[in-house]
């Protein structure tokens, strides 16, 4: 249910309705529009009691929210959310953000390399991987700590926003100590207590769609984080696993499309995972902003024939530069031009 709230309501209005939302063992969160104030409820709300909150003072209507992912639907907020990073980045709304580093941080000199070139080419946050989730155990499964380190020198050294994915719930505090967004990776869509640990830290959050969710799955799992009071979650459609085997995944460009018309959490296309192949990196970012992307994610290597992880879908530095002119082509002729560089 969202309660819209008269433009003329008092304090004590808002004191009284947050005191029957409380003794009615619901959850209600206040979203302060440019045009209306309304407050989103969950929780069970039978229709008595949605027709003694139309009544009170204060109240200029009571809606019923018909989805069953309420604090991302574009019924309870219809305006696009906008999250705002250090250095001065904005995600969401009408900017195009790009997302770009390493799969994994493998070393001080190879991390530098990618964020002094990606910087160069326009990106405006820095990715790398400490904690790299791998199908085989006996794979590189990244740098730990000492590779947040080194993000967070990035950081400092490129003044830009970084990102990186934590994995599980116990890592939650030292990830959140050194980066600016909290990656919630594609196996980890449904870890929800994990989901409930990163939404309390108030940190950015990007939810990376699972490899076989649904859009409705991946909305709900959204609403673990935003239901932790943090409004600042952004989407990204990494590619689902179906019966195709020439690519790793098949990106999916409708559920872009269509989580931007349902939700107004800004949404990211990650090609690189969603295809597999560097080559296709670059024909699927821009099928990506011609269906509404707000930005992608894109991984970078230096020396990919080497890459400790998914060398065979990372960009050279040379190539994510011409993917940055032709992108950026494309997001002014679509009216969602790049965002300011990171200062
Ligand atoms: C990654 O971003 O490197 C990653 C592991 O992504 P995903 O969770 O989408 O597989
Ligand atoms: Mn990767």
């Amino acid at each position: 249910m969202i309660i819209i709230m008269k433009s003329d309501f008092t304090d004590n209005d808002m004191k009284d309705i947050n005191k029957r939302l409380t003794d009615g063992g619901l959850q209600g969160q206040k979203i302060e529009g440019t045009e209306k104030t309304v407050i989103a409820v969950v929780g069970n709300v039978y229709p008595e009691l949605r027709d003694e909150f139309s009544r009170m003072d204060g109240v200029a209507s009571v809606v019923r929210i018909s989805k069953p992912y309420k604090l991302s639907s574009r019924e309870t907020q219809p305006n696009d959310t906008i999250i705002n990073l250090p250095f001065n980045v904005d995600v969401g709304g009408s900017n195009f953000v790009v997302m770009a580093g390493p799969c994994s941080i493998e070393n001080h000199d190879q991390l530098f390399e990618t964020a002094q070139a990606v910087k160069n080419s326009g990106a405006h946050v820095l990715r790398g991987g400490a904690f790299k989730p791998r199908s085989s155990p006996y794979s590189f499964r990244g740098l730990g700590e000492e590779g947040l380190k080194l993000l967070a020198q990035a950081r400092e050294e490129f003044n830009m926003p970084v990102i990186t994915e934590v994995l599980s719930y116990r890592d939650v505090d030292l990830v959140a100590q050194y980066s600016d967004i909290l990656q919630i990776g594609a196996r980890n869509m449904q870890n929800f207590i994990l989901l409930d640990e990163v939404g309390k830290t108030g940190k950015p959050i990007m939810l990376k769609r699972a490899l076989a969710g649904s859009i409705e799955e991946w909305l709900l799992a959204s609403e673990y984080i935003l239901s932790q009071n943090n409004p600042n979650v952004i989407l990204c459609e990494r590619g689902i696993r179906t019966f195709e085997k020439a690519t790793r995944n098949t990106l999916d460009l409708n559920a872009i499309a269509l989580v931007k018309q349902l939700s107004h959490l800004p949404v990211i296309s990650d090609p690189s995972h969603g295809t597999g192949l560097w080559d296709l990196v670059e024909p699927m970012s821009l099928a990506s902003i011609a269906v509404g992307a707000d930005g992608l994610m894109i991984e970078v290597h230096p020396n990919p024939e080497v890459a400790l992880s998914d060398g065979p879908q990372s960009l050279k530095p040379d190539n994510f530069d011409k993917l940055m002119k032709v992108a950026s082509n494309l997001t002014n002729m679509v009216g969602k031009p790049m965002a300011a560089k990171p200062h």
